[in-house]
């Protein structure tokens, strides 16, 4: 049967339907709907899988970047280095603080931050942060990132929003940054039913500061000690989801990188550029090829009748959000990148045969 989408939520959430049924059925006859004990149970499953001792819950992965730069202390003016390859969600974060974005070029090979480019950044202007962002599920070098922002006393928030479970040397992304943000939307690594999220951080601080953040800053209730905060709290009934599906992301996961690595066997098209697999640092969150002639490579998959899309066509300084901000900024490789990058289909649920098709339609292109 063809490919029909990039993902097939139905199948795999399906291969868990009578846990996720009885985990919503658990909170819907508790009565407690918001922050209780299907909240806390998640946030400390999960913060134990990414190896810190603090995770909090909150309402999406935009909401955890906002939160998680406030937690460090980014306000209003304040300037906030990251990428402008990776979909905007940083930049979301950034101007609802009323801070100001600082935007860094990103190295051809692994599309990721480039930390000579950002030690630049850093020391021409003042930076109060700096979001790492693990794109495509790819753990950025974080001993030398975190190197290059202690030099300039720069924290550093990790946007691990497509690499629930990169790992390197037993060390899983979230837990290298100050703070590091999740977000659970439905087709991540790790997904709810709707919308989720998490800040994750070894400081005590940091994680007691955003706790209060996610709901009015409230110290105990009707207490207000931080302004400005909001609402942002993740619900009981994603919390139980979430608890059910985080012991099944390493399978998950492992099952993406088997199928990136038979592509980077499988696909042979001299015109077409794949990305490196990595052992467990790489996660293949989306499997993103490169070719000069992207618009027609991807006509020619969906009329081969194999699913694509583009990861991201706008890069942030340039859209029109941003009005002429940044007229003067010019990011090569990262607008190179957004006129040539291509996702192919890569989610744990395609079997085999999709993949050889996927490949061989690949193989076919121009011939
Ligand atoms: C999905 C995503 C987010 C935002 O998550 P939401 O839950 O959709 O708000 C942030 N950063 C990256 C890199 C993402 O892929």
């Amino acid at each position: 049967m063809p490919l029909r989408a990039m993902n097939d939520l139905v199948a795999h959430n399906a291969s868990l339907a009578d846990e996720l049924s009885d985990a919503v059925m658990r909170v819907l006859n508790s009565g407690w709907y918001i922050l209780g004990r299907e909240v806390k149970a998640f946030e400390e499953a999960f913060a134990a899988y990414c190896g810190v001792p603090f995770a909090i819950g909150v309402a999406n992965g935009t909401d955890a970047l906002e939160l998680a730069l406030a937690g460090v202390g980014v306000g209003r003016g304040d300037r906030v280095a990251l990428v402008a390859n990776a979909g905007g969600y940083g930049t979301s974060a950034v101007n609802a603080l009323g801070a100001v974005g600082v935007y860094v070029d990103v190295d051809l090979d692994t599309q990721l931050i480039d930390a000579s480019a950002l030690d630049r950044v850093l020391a021409g202007a003042d930076i109060r942060a700096v979001i790492v962002t693990h794109l495509y599920g790819r753990l950025a070098d974080m001993a030398e990132l975190m190197a290059v922002a202690d030099r300039h006393g720069v924290k550093v928030v990790e946007d691990c929003a497509q690499a629930h479970g990169a790992s390197r040397d037993n060390r899983r992304a979230g837990s290298f940054g100050h703070v590091a943000a999740f977000s659970f939307y439905p087709t991540k690594n790790l997904g709810a039913l709707g919308d989720a999220g998490a800040v994750v951080t070894g400081d005590a601080a940091i994680a007691e500061r955003v706790g209060r953040l996610r709901q009015y800053g409230w110290d105990r209730k009707y207490h207000m000690t931080l302004a400005p905060a909001r609402n942002s709290r993740l619900d009981e009934v994603q919390a139980a989801v979430l608890s059910v599906k985080l012991p099944h992301v390493d399978a998950w996961n492992a099952r993406r990188i088997a199928l990136a690595s038979f592509y980077a066997e499988a696909i042979t098209h001299p015109k077409v550029a794949l990305p490196a697999v990595d052992g467990t640092s790489y996660v293949a969150h989306l499997y993103v090829v490169r070719t000069t002639d992207r618009d027609d490579l991807a006509a020619h998959l969906r009329a081969e009748g194999v699913p694509c899309e583009v990861h991201y066509p706008y890069p942030d300084h340039r859209q029109p959000a941003a009005g002429d901000r940044y007229a003067g900024v010019s990011l090569p490789t990262t607008e190179q990148l957004c006129a040539e990058v291509l996702t192919l289909p890569c989610y744990p649920e395609m079997s085999d045969a999709d993949a050889e098709h996927v490949a061989a339609a690949v193989n076919r292109w121009g011939a």
